[in-house]
């Protein structure tokens, strides 16, 4: 499927990924929406470090990466997290490893890759750190973007499931594209908890202010 994207790129000029203008990859307004800052969210339990506040240009360049595959897209989601693993700096170790939240099978299926997947593979790469896919969905799960705090809670009650891999016991940071009510992060930690890893915390590119 990437090469398809390669030659859609190459023959199609450049436009921005925020509004579509042409020219430059962000023109200078959806580039001042795209400005790395740290963030910090969550609760004691489970802190989540992000740097980009999402924004209607935001989602238009996560969408980009997600559901188009734009690898210019895919660029700047990666430099996100590699900010916000850079708020974690004093806790990171080598022993540590990149757990991303999983995609749902028929979402992987529709785009042709598990984006996440790939660029916490490329942020691994880039930090030396090792990535893990032992995240798994137990059921399904309906799509969050309409749910409310409550109703995504009630989603994905127990819906991961952590696999019994060697390295129990070892320190993990979850990775998502976007963090809204952190609803999604918790079930993944409780997961990991479940299965004896321990939760460093959580890093996502984008993060809802303020958290639903
Ligand atoms: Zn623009």
């Amino acid at each position: 499927m990437q090469i398809f994207h390669d030659v859609a790129e190459l023959l199609f000029p450049q436009r921005c990924l925020g509004c579509g203008a042409l020219g430059q990859e962000l023109c200078p307004t959806c580039g001042a929406s795209w400005t790395l800052r740290r963030y910090v969210t969550g609760k004691d339990d489970l802190i989540v470090h992000s740097a980009i506040a999402y924004s209607p240009i935001a989602g238009r360049i996560v969408l980009a990466s997600k559901e188009n595959g734009i690898r210019s897209a895919d660029a700047l989601i990666l430099d996100a997290l590699s900010y916000s693993l850079c708020s974690f700096s004093s806790q990171v170790s080598e022993g540590i490893s990149l757990i991303p939240i999983p995609s749902r099978s028929h979402s992987t299926r529709r785009r042709g890759r598990d984006f996440l997947r790939e660029i916490t593979a490329e942020l691994g790469h880039r930090e030396n750190l090792v990535l893990k896919n032992i995240l798994f969905h137990t059921r399904g799960i309906k799509d969050q973007s309409t749910l409310g705090a409550r109703s995504r809670f009630e989603n994905l009650h127990c819906a991961l499931s952590a696999a019994n891999v060697v390295g129990r016991g070892r320190r993990v940071v979850l990775v998502d594209d976007l963090v809204t009510t952190g609803a999604t992060l918790r079930e993944a930690a409780r997961a990991l908890r479940c299965a004896g890893f321990e939760v460093a915390g959580a890093i996502t590119a984008c993060v809802a202010l303020p958290l639903r």
